[in-house]
């Protein structure tokens, strides 16, 4: 039985590995010249090797690691000292070391209950974090199981929430210091008073590094790195990726996927399908006119992002000076996030949605170089800004370079408050913007996880209430994070895609 994949993104990558091992002749078709998608190291400036959309390990599964042998094929996941620092415009912060004795809070008005109530809400989140994680592998699950299950093991308020509530209300059922709920906000997808958003904050609980539950981390040589891992497991097992391979159609007939046609014209045929490229690119290019594309809701074939994110890369020569840092012997190691007022984020949340760009900028950066030498040339440094919640299309338009100019200055403006050198310390910058993650990374849904995590939880993912990952054309299959498992580099769509696939042949064989 042959396969053929569209994208060499992380999950293109784990769905071939797995269908290989289980006998299928599998073929994985990339557009652009590397593999990884979002997850990919690039030379952006030269000399320097740059994590350039997904740069946080953490989510990747480890049965995935372990089957695929990634380690032994270059993966080297590590945790930072300190984990974070959470800091907020007035120059308090929430310091978090990783030597376990607990986070260092400077906020004028923190009460005890608040502390306790604050405690409390991880030790939920995370008790929740871990229960569910096992359900990522058993994509017939759905949001009511779930629910179901939090209840039963005496997580009520959660239980109610995570599907249905937002985690600002969550929040405030736990403490009440504005602070504390403005850095519980940058801790989701979305904006923190949307519904849905304490699941965001839950799936982003299930991350595990170095054995470490809910821990994050970095992966020397960024992300990328995984990528070629993957591509070397890939290949030790005979399978190749092919690099600047673009399909532009899935042929059909009928109701049922029969081939693949490339850019330069060429068709192949195969039993199955898989396709990890968003939905906005499976169903509104590559199948075209065909009844059986009326069977697929509008809003799986042109999911309505409004809300994108960003990223901005800046290649340093010295790093600059944070004064709270230093007053603190930070390390600049590890997560260093800008949390905007409650104020903001709260008004943002609606005027992004309209296409405007946030009054305050909520980022997450980190120096990599700090703790990786093979990221910057020596006594050089790489710094990687996170722009969370950026509007998808700005002011009606698509994003253009003067906005990308524009966030790039509202972007320094923010950093110049609590690094008043920065700019001095720049030697080269590059804006990731809606649009580049568009054009550049073929993501175009603009979603940085297909589809949104906190409207399409779970099974809300599938498609017209069919098994994960099938889709309503016969042997067309989907495996990119718009599916069951969602975003991230988890490898779990690929994974279940994989054993899905399997299980049917098994079917048949019997
Ligand atoms: C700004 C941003 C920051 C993020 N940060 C993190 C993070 O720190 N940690 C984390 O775990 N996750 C992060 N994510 C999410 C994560 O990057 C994605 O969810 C994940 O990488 C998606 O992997 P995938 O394999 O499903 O899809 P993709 O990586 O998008 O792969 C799909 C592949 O299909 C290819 N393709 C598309 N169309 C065609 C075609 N017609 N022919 C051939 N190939 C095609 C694409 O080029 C691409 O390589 C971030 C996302 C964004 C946008």
């Amino acid at each position: 039985m042959n396969v053929g994949i569209i994208g060499a993104g992380h999950n293109g990558l784990v769905a071939a590995s797995y269908l290989a091992r289980d006998g299928f002749d599998v073929e994985v078709f990339e557009r652009s010249d590397h593999v990884g998608g979002l997850c990919v190291s690039e030379e952006l400036f030269e000399g320097f090797k740059v994590t350039s959309v997904a740069s946080y390990y953490g989510m990747l599964r480890k049965e995935v690691v372990k089957d695929m042998e990634l380690e032994k094929h270059g993966l080297e996941a590590y945790l930072t000292d300190p984990a974070e620092i959470v800091l907020f415009e007035d120059g308090n912060y929430i310091f978090t070391p990783r030597d376990g004795s607990g986070s260092k809070y400077s906020i004028d008005d923190l009460t005890d209950r608040d502390l306790s109530g604050w405690n409390n809400f991880w030790s939920d989140i995370g008790k929740t974090a871990r229960l569910i994680a096992p359900y990522y592998f058993k994509p017939d699950s759905t949001t009511v199981q779930l629910e179901q299950l939090i209840r039963e093991n005496n997580l009520p308020t959660i239980a109610d929430s995570i599907f249905r509530g937002s985690l600002l209300e969550l929040a405030g059922n736990y403490f009440s210091n504005e602070k504390l709920k403005s850095a519980v906000s940058t801790c989701t997808p979305g904006f923190a008073s949307l519904v849905g958003t304490v699941y965001g904050c839950i799936h982003h609980g299930t991350a595990e590094t170095s054995g470490v539950e809910g821990a994050w981390g970095l992966v020397r040589g960024g992300m990328g790195s995984i990528s070629e891992a993957m591509r070397r497991s890939l290949e030790a097992d005979g399978v190749k990726v092919k690099l600047n391979s673009e399909v532009t159609r899935i042929l059909l007939d009928g109701d049922k996927a029969q081939a693949l046609e490339f850019k330069n014209g060429i068709k192949k045929e195969y039993d199955y399908i898989i396709s990890t490229a968003d939905h906005n690119i499976t169903f509104g290019k590559l199948i075209q006119e065909s009844p059986a594309l009326a069977k697929i809701p509008s809003i799986f074939k042109s999911s309505p992002s409004n809300v994108s994110a960003g990223k901005l890369h800046f290649s340093l020569k010295a790093i600059p000076e944070f004064p709270v840092l230093k007053k603190l012997g930070h390390n600049y190691s590890g997560i260093i996030v800008f949390a905007p007022s409650l104020k903001a984020i709260l008004a943002d949340s609606l005027s992004v949605q309209e296409g405007q760009l946030p009054s305050e900028l909520m980022m997450t950066l980190a120096i990599p170089s700090v703790t990786d030498d093979t990221v910057a040339p020596p006594g050089k440094h790489i710094l990687n800004v996170d722009v969370h919640c950026l509007p998808a299309r700005i002011n009606g338009g698509d994003w253009t370079e003067e906005d990308n100019r524009n966030l790039l200055e509202q972007v320094l403006l923010r950093l110049e408050k609590l690094a008043p050198s920065i700019r001095n310390c720049i030697e080269a910058s590059f804006v990731v913007s809606p649009q580049v993650l568009r054009t550049r990374y073929n993501l175009e849904s603009m979603c940085c996880w297909q589809l949104s995590m906190t409207e399409f939880p779970f099974d809300k993912r599938n498609i017209n209430n069919l098994p994960a990952y099938h889709t309503p054309i016969e042997n067309l299959f989907l495996a990119g994070a718009g599916t069951f498992g969602g975003g991230n580099v988890t490898g779990v769509s690929g994974y279940n895609c994989a054993k899905a696939i399997a299980r049917l042949e098994e079917k048949v064989a019997s």
